[in-house]
């Protein structure tokens, strides 16, 4: 997905002319094909908005979606159809997601169904019995008649996840996939979502606000603050060889990894994150910055390359004044 900076814009989903608000600019991401890419940031950082652009749910109005070579961006309608089959998306709020009258059997069949992908009652039960096994459900065929609300929360999760992996996509996009959920249950989730890519060579994207989250299950994490990515690279430089600002202060909010780190910390942020429709000039992290300086202010930061496979949106970028 390819947003050019101070271009695209993104439509408000009630379709209201008047709200547009940018909420993702200049981001530029790629996902491949068995990879886990974490997606990291504060609410209004603009990453579930990525999240929404890459499955089509919101319609971007700059910008450029390519699945597979292919460019999606204004593909809509039944047109979709093929593209609804190989991208899932996964909630944060699994109650929410499944229907309170519809039994699990119908909720994970659903796709399967809509999508034509088998046909007939046995093979359709098939899937939906493999796809909550997959989704760490056993004795899946005990699930079949019960409804949403005889579940955990933790069990709703594994059935929002087969829902998913029943139509059998080759990328899926999570949204913040347990953060609702028990501490105890979390890295049983994690441990799925890990050895569907293993199994399916299936690539995900992980959208978290939660950067120990993002290390555990990615392979890349990308940080967004403000509707661009201002740091992006392997899950261990990001989380022990940060080199932003704002990338390094999420660090050392992090009270397990800090003690880890051997650098001194930067002194905490200023201020709440500022409104997405008030973007601040020049790097929009300055007002918040420990180290913003003149320039800061003025211009904004081009994305560079701080080591091999790292880039980071920053005028301190390659200078050793944090690390
Ligand atoms: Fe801080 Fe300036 Fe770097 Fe922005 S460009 S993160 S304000 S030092
Ligand atoms: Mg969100």
């Amino acid at each position: 997905v390819h947003f050019p900076g101070r271009g695209g814009m993104l439509s408000n989903l009630f379709g209201r002319p008047a709200a547009h608000v940018r909420a993702i600019d200049g981001v530029d991401l790629t996902v491949r094909r068995g990879e886990i890419l974490a997606v990291v940031g504060e609410s209004g950082s603009g990453k579930s908005t990525v999240g929404r652009v890459i499955t089509k749910l919101v319609q971007p109005t700059g910008g450029k979606l390519v699945f597979d070579g292919r460019d999606m961006t204004s593909v809509e309608g039944l047109a979709l159809r093929p593209y609804r089959h190989r991208v899932q998306m996964i909630f944060q709020d699994a109650y929410q997601a499944l229907n309170p009258r519809h039994t699990i059997f119908d909720i994970v069949a659903e796709g399967v169904r809509s999508l034509h992908l088998v046909s007939g009652h046995e093979a359709i039960m098939q899937r939906v019995a493999k796809s909550l096994a997959a989704a760490g459900l056993n004795a899946p065929q005990d699930f079949f008649a019960r409804f949403p609300h005889e579940l955990s929360g933790g069990q709703r999760q594994r059935v929002v996840i087969a829902g998913a992996l029943a139509v059998e996509p080759e990328l899926i996009v999570a949204d913040e996939p347990v953060s609702m959920l028990d501490v105890s249950i979390r890295a049983q989730i994690l441990q799925v979502l890990i050895d569907l890519r293993t199994q399916r060579n299936m690539a995900l994207l992980f959208i978290t606000h939660d950067l120990p989250v993002a290390w555990s299950i990615a392979d890349r994490i990308a940080v967004m603050y403000l509707g661009r990515i201002v740091e992006i690279g392997s899950a261990d430089d990001i989380t022990f060889n940060p080199k932003h600002p704002y990338t390094v202060a999420l660090r050392d909010a992090t009270p397990k990894v800090r003690p880890m780190i051997n650098a001194d910390p930067l002194p905490g942020l200023n201020g709440e994150v500022p409104s997405a429709a008030r973007i601040p000039t020049g790097c929009r992290f300055h007002p918040r910055c420990p180290l913003a300086m003149d320039r800061c202010r003025q211009e904004e930061p081009p994305v560079v390359d701080v080591g091999p496979h790292h880039q980071s949106a920053c005028w301190l970028a390659g200078t050793s004044q944090h690390s």
